[in-house]
């Protein structure tokens, strides 16, 4: 075995591979960029080595500056994670040829999938069934070809990647308009525009196999159901795939132990199969789609099914030894489900996400791989992806009530997140029976990304948590004044809440829409008397109130919203008890929007009431060293017009 390995990669990966390394008592070397320099990875390895800035072409894409890295540190071997080097076969001569070991496939392995137009022929060869079309290199006559194949028909980028450079196309009418926007998005992308054809699969599932090879022999870890994507983008992963009969999970983990051994695979692979499922899961109708030679982000729900560490077989076949197992001693044990926790905005169109990391907490009963800590920056250099959740269950009806639990359970602030969403995918019914197809999410977006609303009842334990003094398990504290108001932001909204505290840890807020009572004993929250599941977390970016959902307030400056209605209609009020520290205005004084009035000291801080519109100053209520109520009137403007 190793002693030494270098991680060629940031973020949750990378923490994972260094995880089993550091289990298997090999040490580890980490590289960084600038925007990582305090990332969770670099902290976790038992060295790093920082090599350029922020943008991958800078750090993470120089192979030369990484491989220099393993030899200044006397790693020896390399693993690249996923992504960044992982599939480029360059690297991997460029690995070797320093005399190291890279930690995946042959460069060759990697250069016979890398096409999509060679690796079909190629598997074709090797009699593993893909999805009927035209593959040829001659690229004049595509309309004709499609004809033959049949609409409705897909064309696809050969050097695509990421559903780049893929055009659905249902009939001749469209073919020239979507192959010149297929070719031009190629060029751009790949730097190759040359595309196949192939038949559009009616009611597809994505079902890939996971294989393992030594080089030679190669064995399957049974398939894993990635049908639930978003604009060809995997956000839950499962397995097995629900309603797989063994005579198509023989077949395709035949299959695809073909596919590996035709290119005498060596590593962990995964070979992706597009599934006919018009008519249910039938041994006749899948095909292959293509092989990608490295480990997958979705790689722990096998590994939560089979109970093998698919890092640990890496580094061992890697190093030289034979497979750990033979394909008999494999099994299946229970179901596993991932969901990918990314940083984005969902109705906002899914728009990624950026900030910093305000709260975290993830939930003792699943698996969490992150490379986010506490007080991290998601930045916009990376993929925003904050974690992935894993769960595991006897069954698929547990497994999946587990994701929900999961779900709930997970804490994120100081982003927005897709964690809503997620959750809403775990309680679709058709999901739940089973029923997936790689059409569900786009047909139902708009259902699935609807953000939850915050009831008044969310809102009273938010505003009732603002008003304790300090340790929340105190309850409310003594000196706080009998009623004071608080602020919460939401959304684009703004709710100034009435809090009057009755008693130790009894609250009664007044909302905008409702009254509740809110109890705090002994750390557990009550809602109108009856225990509610809500946990409360103050942090940098406001206050998030943990309840199913993620619910996020910001606590805006309430003076910005004294300048709000009342101010506008030229009545100046406090925004909250305190002390009148200074009035800068007499009746008369004529003002405009935006000019100091007073200064209120509250909560030790100084707030500067601000004339909220153009006016004359009617009265003024107000003395500097008077202490307030909330909602006391300070200064009027005279009425316009
Ligand atoms: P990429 O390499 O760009 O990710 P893939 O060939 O892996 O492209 O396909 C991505 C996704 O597109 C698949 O997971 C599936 O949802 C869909 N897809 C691919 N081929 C077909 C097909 N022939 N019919 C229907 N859907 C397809």
């Amino acid at each position: 075995m190793f002693k030494k390995i270098l991680i060629a990669n940031r973020g949750e990966i990378a923490c994972r591979v260094i995880d089993t390394a550091r289990a298997m008592g090999v040490r580890t070397v980490a590289v960084y960029s600038d925007a990582d320099a305090g990332a969770r990875h670099v902290e976790m390895a038992d060295e790093a080595v920082w090599i350029g800035g922020p943008a991958p072409k800078d750090s993470y894409l120089r192979g030369d500056v990484i491989i220099a890295a393993a030899l200044e540190k006397g790693a020896e071997a390399v693993h690249p994670g996923y992504g960044f080097l992982s599939e480029n076969p360059e690297f991997v001569e460029a690995v070797e040829a320093a005399g190291l070991v890279f930690i995946g496939p042959s460069a060759a392995a990697i250069r016979a999938m890398g096409l999509k137009d060679a690796a079909k022929a190629l598997m074709e060869e090797a009699g593993v069934p893909v999805v009927p079309g035209y593959h040829g290199a001659a690229q004049d006559d595509l309309a004709a070809r499609a004809e033959e194949v049949g609409y409705p028909v897909l064309i696809k980028a050969v050097a695509g990647g990421g559903g780049k450079g893929m055009r659905r196309v249902d009939s001749a009418a469209g073919f020239a308009e979507a192959l010149a926007s297929a070719r031009g998005e190629a060029a751009t992308a790949f730097g190759n525009d040359a595309v196949l054809v192939e038949k559009y699969v009616a009611t597809p599932r994505h079902i890939e196999v996971q294989v393992f090879g030594d080089g030679e022999r190669a064995v399957h870890l049974f398939e894993r159901d990635c049908s639930l994507q978003r604009r060809h983008q995997k956000v839950i992963e499962e397995a097995p795939a629900p309603g797989m009969t063994p005579e198509m999970r023989a077949a395709m983990g035949q299959a695809a132990v073909r596919a590996a051994e035709a290119i005498g695979y060596k590593g962990a692979g995964t070979v992706e199969f597009i599934v006919d499922a018009s008519e249910g899961l039938r041994a006749d109708r899948f095909y292959f789609m293509e092989m990608n030679t490295r480990l997958q982000v979705e790689h722990p729900v096998t590994e939560a099914i089979t109970g093998i560490d698919l890092v640990e077989w890496q580094l061992r076949v890697a190093s030289g030894e034979a497979l750990p197992c033979a394909q008999e001693d494999l099994s299946i044990d229970g179901h596993a489900f991932e969901a990918r926790l990314y940083a984005e905005d969902v109705p906002k169109g899914f728009l990624p996400a950026t900030g910093t990391v305000a709260h975290l907490a993830f939930p003792d009963d699943a698996r969490a791989d992150t490379g986010v800590r506490l007080g991290d920056e998601i930045s916009h250099w990376y993929d925003p992806m904050i974690a992935k959740l894993i769960v595991h269950g006897p069954t698929r009806a547990i497994a999946l009530a587990r994701l929900d639990q999961a779900l709930s359970g997970t804490q994120v602030a100081g982003s927005v997140t897709n964690l809503a969403f997620l959750r809403a995918l775990a309680r679709h019914e058709g999901f739940g029976r089973g029923e997936v197809d790689t059409g569900l999410i786009d047909r139902e977006v708009e259902a699935l990304s609807r953000s939850p609303a915050p009831c008044t009842r969310c809102r009273a334990v938010a505003a009732a948590a603002m008003s304790m003094d300090g340790a929340e398990a105190e309850g409310f504290s003594l000196w706080a004044p009998l009623e004071r108001s608080v602020t919460l932001g939401h959304g684009d909204g703004v709710e100034v809440l009435k809090v009057s505290v009755d008693g130790p840890g009894t609250a009664v807020v007044r909302g905008e829409d409702g009254t509740h009572e809110v109890t705090l004993r002994r750390g557990g929250w009550a809602v109108d008397g009856t225990p509610v599941s809500a946990e409360v977390v103050r942090h940098s970016a406001g206050v998030s109130v943990f309840w199913g959902n993620n619910y996020h307030f910001t606590l805006p400056d309430p003076l910005d919203v004294a300048v709000g209605p009342g101010a506008l209609a030229g009545r100046i009020e406090a925004p909250m008890p305190g002390l009148v520290k200074a009035v800068f205005v007499e009746v008369g004084a004529e003002v405009h929007a935006g000019d100091r009035l007073a200064i209120l000291e509250a909560m030790k801080m100084e707030h500067v009431l601000t004339a909220g519109r153009d006016g004359v100053v009617a009265e003024v209520l107000a003395v500097a060293g008077a202490q307030v109520d909330a909602g006391a009137t300070l200064i009027v403007l005279e009425d316009e017009g």
